[in-house]
C-alpha cells in the first residue's frame, strides 16, 4: 500500500493548493494594510486559547477544512503588515524574503554538507563574504548562518573557548581549561573562566555561558554609562584586577562580549577602546551586533561600530533591521581557522571532498536551513545602496521623532537615550513613574499599537523602536496617545 501522502502527484496537489494559500496570505496582507486592523487578534490569552481549540483529527480533514484552518491561523496571528507591531526589534519582512521561505521549503535541503545543498552552500558563502567585507574583515574571515542571535552568541562563546589556552577545550572541556589555569598559578575561584559583558547585554550571553558549562555566574557584568554603553574604565579595572589576583572571586577573563546596538537603548559599546584591552589581556572579543549590525550597510551606521573589524567574532541578525523573515542570523569570525568547534569524527557524513565545503563542520549542529538565501534575495533586489537607504531612512526618522517627543516635554518625560541616537526612544508620561508607563502601554494596546516597555535604572519606560518601514504618522499617533490623555 502506498503512503496517503502520495495519493496524487505532488505537482497536481501543489498546483491546486498553492494558489489558495497565496490568496489567503495576500488577503491577510491587504487586511494588515487597512488602517483599522488590530495588530493582535485577542484580548486575553485565556480567551485566545478558548477560541482556537486546534484539532488533531484521527482522519485527514477535507481541503475546505484545511483552507478554513489556514484562514483562522492567519486571522489569529499578530499581523506585522499593519507596521504597528513595534514590540520587538523586527517588523514586516520584505516580500522577496517571504517568497524565499517558500523556495527553501520546496527545496527542503539541509546546509550540512555541500552534496546535499550545493547552491545554498554557495549562497551562504557569498552572503558571509559580503557581510565580512562590509564589517571590514579581511579575506581570511569566515562565518556561518545560525538560527538566531542567541544561537550565534552561543557558538561565539564555544568558538572563543575552543581557541583559549592552547585549544584544550575542544576535547577536555571546561575541566581542561580550569586545569590549564591552575597550572598557570590561578587558585580557587580564580581558576574559573569568565566572560565580561556589559550590564545592558542581551540575556543570551548568560545562556551561552550556561550552554558552555561555565554557568551563568561566569558572566561578569561591567557597569554602563548614562547612555547604556559599557564603561570602559570599569572594564579595564576589572581586567587588571582579575589578572592580578590569582584567586579573584570573578575568575579569569577569557572573553569580552561587547554589544553593538543594545536591546533597550540601542547603545554601541566603544570597540576602538575595548579591542586594545582585549589584545592586552588576551581575551577573545565578541561583538553582539544582533540588532545594530544591520546598520553596517550605511556609513552612518558603520561609524557607530568603529573598531568592529578588530573583534574576533561578531553576530548580526538580518532578520531584525534588514527585514529578512525569521530566522536569519550570522556568526562571523575574523580568522576562518577559529571556526571549527566540532570534533569531526562523522565519516558517514563528512567525506572531505576537496573544493566542496561542508558547512556543518563550522557549527555545533548538523542539519540547518539555508536561511542565507533570503538575505541574498533581499540584497539582490535592493542592492547595497537600497539597504543603505533603508538604514538611513530609519536613522533620520528616529531623529525626527525625538524632536517630536521633545515638543511634548510638558506631558512626556524622556528616558535615557543612546548617544548618538540609534533607533530606540524610551519615554513615558511625565511624573507618573512606572505606573504611568503601564497605563500608557495599556492605552496604546487599546489603540491598536503594540509597543513594549522595559525597566531602566529609574523605573519602567516605553521603548519605541523606530523601524525604517513604519510611517512617521504611525509614530506620531503613538506619541500623541501618550502625550494627550
Ligand atoms: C535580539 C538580540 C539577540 C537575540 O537574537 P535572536 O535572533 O532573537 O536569538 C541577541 N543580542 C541582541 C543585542 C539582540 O538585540
Amino acid at each position: 500500500m502506498d503512503s496517503p501522502l502520495r495519493a496524487e502527484r505532488s505537482s497536481t496537489e501543489f498546483q491546486r493548493l498553492a494558489p489558495q494559500f497565496v490568496q489567503a496570505i495576500w488577503k491577510w496582507i491587504v487586511c494588515g494594510e487597512a488602517p483599522d486592523t488590530p495588530v493582535a487578534p485577542w484580548t486575553t490569552p485565556a480567551e485566545y486559547y478558548a477560541s482556537m481549540p486546534l484539532d488533531l483529527p484521527a482522519e485527514g480533514a477535507s481541503e475546505d477544512t484545511l483552507m478554513d484552518t489556514v484562514q483562522a491561523i492567519l486571522s489569529n496571528s499578530i499581523n506585522p503588515w499593519t507596521y504597528r507591531f513595534l514590540e520587538k526589534l523586527y517588523t514586516a519582512p520584505a516580500v522577496v524574503s517571504v517568497l524565499g521561505d517558500l523556495l527553501l521549503g520546496a527545496m527542503n535541503a539541509s546546509v550540512h554538507v555541500f552534496s546535499a545543498s550545493p547552491i545554498l552552500t554557495r549562497l551562504e558563502e557569498r552572503c558571509v563574504q559580503g557581510l565580512c567585507h562590509l564589517f571590514g574583515y579581511g579575506v581570511e574571515a569566515d562565518g556561518v548562518s545560525m538560527p538566531g542571535g542567541a544561537a550565534s552568541n552561543t557558538l561565539a562563546v564555544q568558538t572563543a573557548l575552543s581557541q583559549a589556552l592552547g585549544g584544550v577545550y575542544r576535547r577536555g572541556g571546561v575541566w581542561a581549561l580550569v586545569q590549564r589555569l591552575q597550572a598557570q598559578g590561578r587558585q580557587g575561584p580564580g581558576a574559573r573562566p569568565a566572560i565580561l559583558t556589559s550590564a545592558s547585554a542581551h540575556f543570551s550571553v548568560a545562556r551561552a555561558a550556561l550552554a558552555a558549562g561555565l554557568g551563568a555566574d561566569a558572566v561578569v557584568q561591567v557597569p554602563v554609562d548614562a547612555h547604556g554603553r559599557m564603561d570602559v574604565t570599569a572594564l579595564e579595572r576589572l581586567l587588571r584586577e582579575m589578572h592580578q589576583d590569582a584567586a579573584h572571586p570573578h575568575g579569569m577573563p577569557l572573553i569580552v562580549c561587547a554589544t553593538s546596538g543594545t536591546t533597550v537603548l540601542g547603545a554601541f559599546d566603544d570597540l576602538t577602546r575595548i579591542a586594545p584591552l582585549c589584545a592586552q589581556y588576551q581575551c577573545w572579543l565578541h561583538a553582539d551586533a544582533s540588532w545594530g549590525g544591520g546598520a553596517i550597510f550605511s556609513p552612518e551606521g558603520r561609524a557607530l561600530m568603529q573598531g568592529i573589524e578588530q573583534a574576533n567574532s561578531l553576530t548580526v541578525n538580518p532578520h531584525k533591521l534588514l527585514a529578512v523573515s525569521h530566522q536569519c542570523s550570522f556568526l562571523l569570525v575574523r580568522d576562518r581557522r577559529t571556526l571549527t568547534t566540532s570534533v569531526d569524527d562523522a565519516g558517514y557524513l563528512f567525506h572531505e571532498a576537496p573544493d566542496a565545503p561542508d558547512l556543518a563542520t563550522k557549527t555545533l549542529g548538523c542539519g540547518r536551513r539555508g536561511e542565507a538565501l533570503k538575505l541574498y534575495l533581499v540584497w539582490l533586489r535592493y542592492g547595497t545602496q537600497g539597504l543603505c537607504a533603508h538604514v538611513q531612512a530609519g536613522l533620520a526618522k528616529a531623529r525626527t521623532l525625538l524632536t517630536y517627543v521633545e515638543t511634548h516635554s510638558q506631558t512626556i518625560e524622556l528616558g535615557p537615550l543612546a548617544e548618538p541616537l540609534f533607533l530606540q526612544i524610551c519615554f513615558r508620561p511625565r511624573g507618573q513613574g512606572s505606573e504611568g508607563t503601564r497605563r500608557a502601554h495599556a492605552r496604546l494596546a487599546a489603540q491598536r499599537y503594540a509597543v513594549d516597555f522595559a525597566p531602566l535604572p529609574d523605573g519602567e519606560y516605553l521603548r519605541l523602536v523606530v523601524h525604517p518601514l513604519t510611517s512617521l504618522e504611525t509614530y506620531r499617533g503613538i506619541i500623541d496617545t501618550v502625550a494627550f490623555n
